[in-house]
């Protein structure tokens, strides 16, 4: 019987007792991070990272049942000794290590290895088996030096400026519009937040993630001039009513899917800028390779050109059926995902 399988709720660990990343309601609920299709509802008992505990309890309710451990902190949970490890995703995100009788699993939850100013660096972890993400698993996704997108937003924010038009950036809330924000330079102009985006925003702050001054988009009379500013707001924003106020606007949107030329034309956005939470092709195979773990699964993305490709290491692997997503933002996302209720709830608001 292996560790971890997937039961009709989620990755479900039996000498524990305990689901990771459940999507329906279960007792009790190991979160890698708080993206909606990694935390849900209507778990029992709840145990994150501690720099989790903020996001999940704005997402999930302030008063569920959640328990914390500090990262590298262990806990026994059953017959096991379970573990949570920096993944280097968002703020709090991690890697959950489960040891049962000497046999160690770690499950990745989503990660990448490229820097990110906003959240505590990826951490490898030596295991077994290795349950990976593969959002990005195919050769043709490698991600630019951060340094060299960021110079290139911001080279387009000053060419909107002198063509009169506000510069409204398309980034998901949790992470990657904080990550977008955190190589900003406010000297250039005004930086606006969608309120889903200001939300998080906050938690960040008070989490001591260093964030430019951000101004929320609603807090301006209307009339305002917004041509010299750079607007943040959710994907599902693009095309909403919400826009209507900017006037003249030029649209970017930041995603790994924006590697590919084609996403770009199928949402009618003027810029794509490749910037991703998730690790690259490349940052895949660094990231198995270092955990030593003969036994590969890969719960979601591109699964069977890594499956392929581990089996070429001499590596055991195999697909796992979950319903985790990849990076969400992307053009094909097939479930109605929280900011969209979120920019709705603003709309209303305004
Ligand atoms: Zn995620
Ligand atoms: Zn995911």
């Amino acid at each position: 019987m292996p560790l971890l399988r997937v039961d009709q709720n989620g990755l479900w660990c039996e000498p524990g007792g305990f689901h990771i990343d459940p999507w329906n309601p279960v007792p009790k609920a190991l979160i890698t991070h708080g993206h909606s299709d990694h935390a849900r509802r209507g778990a029992g008992a709840f145990l994150c990272a501690a720099p989790s505990e903020p996001v999940l309890r704005s997402r999930l309710g302030a008063d569920i049942a959640l328990e914390t451990l500090t990262y590298g902190e262990r806990r026994v949970i059953g017959e096991t000794t379970v573990s949570f490890h920096p993944a280097g995703h968002v703020l709090g995100s991690a890697q959950i290590r489960v040891e049962h009788r000497g046999e160690i699993w770690v499950v990745s939850g989503d990660y990448k290895l490229a820097p990110d100013a906003t959240c505590a660096p990826f951490e490898s972890v030596r295991c077994h088996t290795f349950v990976t993400e593969s959002t990005f698993g195919l050769p043709i996704y490698r991600w630019p030096p951060e340094a060299e997108v960021a110079a290139s937003i911001h080279e387009w924010w000053r060419m909107n400026q002198r063509r009169g038009k506000a510069s409204l950036v398309f980034a998901y809330p949790l992470g990657k519009s904080q990550r977008v924000l955190a190589g900003l330079d406010p000297a250039v102009g005004p930086i606006f937040c969608h309120g889903a985006i200001e939300r998080m925003n906050r938690i960040y702050r008070a989490s001591g993630v260093t964030l430019p001054e951000t101004l929320y988009s609603g807090s301006v009379a209307r009339g305002y001039d917004w041509s010299k500013a750079i607007v943040l707001a959710p994907p599902s924003a693009h095309g909403s009513p919400w826009m209507k106020r900017f006037g003249a606007v030029s649209t970017g949107f930041v995603s790994g899917w924006m590697r590919i030329r084609g996403t770009r034309r199928r949402r009618s956005i003027d810029r794509g800028f490749v910037i991703s939470d998730h690790a690259d092709w490349p940052g895949l195979q660094q990231a198995i390779a270092a955990t030593g773990a003969g036994c590969v699964l890969v719960t979601h993305g591109y699964r069977g050109p890594l499956v392929r490709w581990l089996e070429e290491q001499g590596k055991q692997a195999r697909a796992l059926e979950t319903r985790f997503e990849g990076e969400r933002d992307e053009g094909t996302a097939t479930s109605p995902g929280e900011d969209v209720a979120e920019a709705t709830e603003e709309d209303a608001a305004e």
